[in-house]
């Protein structure tokens, strides 16, 4: 089991921001910002680049547990980055699909 699933299933613990039937949103062990959640899907699926039509519903409630984190964490007003990395030169290192929220500072554009 990935490392993302035993996270889903409380196997491994973590820093829940918010957690309902399809999601679980947890705060990044290494933080790149001053906020920088996790929203993962307790279902694996293995990046965007594996998504299938199957998936659209799950997908769809990760970009809703995203904005909800953003509120729920006081940076949706301030302003907000989700990313979600796919493979090498994106450097995708764990390989179950999460969006990455952060905020809590100003972002660079074109992300490096
Ligand atoms: P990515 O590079 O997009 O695959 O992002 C993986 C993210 O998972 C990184 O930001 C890591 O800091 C984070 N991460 C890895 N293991 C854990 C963990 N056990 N709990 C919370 N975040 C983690
Ligand atoms: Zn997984």
């Amino acid at each position: 089991m990935c490392i993302f699933c035993k996270i889903a299933n409380k196997e491994i613990p973590s820093k829940v921001v918010y957690e309902d039937e399809d999601v679980l949103a947890f705060h990044d062990l290494n933080p790149q910002a001053p906020t920088h959640v996790l929203v993962v899907p307790k279902r694996h699926i293995t990046g965007i680049g594996h998504a299938v039509p199957e998936d659209e519903i799950v997908l769809g409630r990760l970009l809703l547990a995203a904005r909800r984190v953003a509120e729920e964490t006081g940076i949706a007003e301030s302003g907000f980055r989700t990313v979600i990395n796919h493979g090498a030169n994106a450097g995708q290192t764990v390989f179950h699909i999460h969006v990455h929220v952060l905020g809590g500072r100003p972002m660079a554009w074109p992300p490096g």
